[in-house]
């Protein structure tokens, strides 16, 4: 990748090790309860957000190891080699499109985050959450769910 990241955002995992750079802060941000969130991110569930994978640039390649998990849709989830906080995720998306995960902390200093939608795979929390978010049980609705929001990204929105 060899993209000009002029005004990009500079993003890193929480020991500062990885980093990445984004053309402009995701739109989509969500709550995920799935076990596999669950076992990579710290606390109960993930926070994270979506954009286009061509919004994304990573500036530390060799700090990254990306992993399949099993859950599906098989979220390519690249983490950090020191300190294993999940930096940056890939996933095929329909027409070709190719979305990017990024973790809400990996964010934190890049200025304000888009507000969260739901939360996801809320079958499998760890605890209750007491908001007022929409909250979704099974994968299956999860991902239908999360499905519209996905495809607004693709198209800009
Ligand atoms: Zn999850
Ligand atoms: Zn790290």
């Amino acid at each position: 990748m060899t993209k000009a990241i002029g005004k990009a955002i500079k993003c890193r995992c929480p020991c500062g090790t990885s980093a990445i750079a984004l053309e402009r802060m995701p739109s989509v941000r969500f709550f995920c309860h799935c076990t596999i969130c669950q076992s990579l991110y710290p606390g109960d569930y993930a926070d994270a957000t979506v954009t286009l994978d061509s919004n994304v640039t990573i500036l530390t390649p060799d700090t990254i190891t990306f992993n399949q998990y099993k859950e599906p849709p098989a979220l390519d989830r690249g983490t950090c080699t020191e300190c294993s906080h999940p930096v940056i995720g890939f996933i095929d998306g329909p027409k070709g499109k190719k979305f990017a995960f990024v973790p809400s902390t990996v964010l934190e200093n890049a200025g304000p985050l888009p507000r969260p939608l739901r939360h996801v795979y809320y079958a499998t929390r760890v605890r209750d959450i007491d908001d007022s978010l929409p909250k979704t049980n099974g994968p299956k609705m999860s991902q239908l769910m999360l499905t519209w929001p996905i495809l607004k990204v693709a198209l800009g929105k």
